[in-house]
């Protein structure tokens, strides 16, 4: 949603509280083998400190993915801390370095804050539960759920423990 900032711009140390759930557009598109499946909810403010933006709050969302170990679908649940400074946008200012949000006229775009700070969160490797022992390396199968036929899924280490017994 655009966040009409009104109320705040010309009071310094104004708050807003923001409570809201949503789907967001930008979050519509699966990102790899994340997809996201449900609203995301925020709950926070945004505080004018001398014309700063500042949005802090708690923005919860799911999303579905598939583990990197044992390619099994789950589903996840992600919760992120905000804490934005969010500056006024220059007419003047072209490419700028600096890489904080920011806003015009009297609308926060909060959509794409929100979205900007889920995206950017998204854990680099999606690992159905802390020890997925994954597939089997020989045969494929899963080896958290029936286990498989293979006897050797250490093999690497009983290879190593033949090259030990060369150098005894
Ligand atoms: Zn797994
Ligand atoms: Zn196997």
């Amino acid at each position: 949603m655009k966040l009409d900032i009104t109320s705040i711009l010309k009071n310094n140390g104004g708050t807003i509280s923001i409570q809201l759930e949503e789907a967001l557009e930008d979050l519509e598109t699966s990102l790899g083998t994340v997809s996201f499946t449900g609203p995301v909810s925020f709950t926070g403010s945004v505080t004018n400190n001398n014309g700063l933006l500042k949005l802090t709050g708690h923005a919860k969302v799911t999303y579905s993915t598939v583990c990197d170990r044992c390619a099994r679908d789950f589903e996840r649940e992600l919760v992120i801390d905000i804490d934005e400074e969010i500056i006024e946008q220059e007419e003047t200012a072209e490419y700028s370095e600096d890489d904080r949000f920011t806003y015009s006229g009297n609308s926060l775009d909060l959509d794409r804050i929100l979205a900007d700070c889920i995206l950017t969160s998204i854990p680099m490797t999606q690992i159905c539960r802390e020890d997925c022992p994954g597939l089997c390396p020989i045969c494929g199968a899963e080896i958290s759920e029936k286990g498989c036929n293979c006897e050797n899924h250490d093999s690497i280490d009983s290879r190593f423990e033949v090259l030990k017994s060369f150098f005894d």
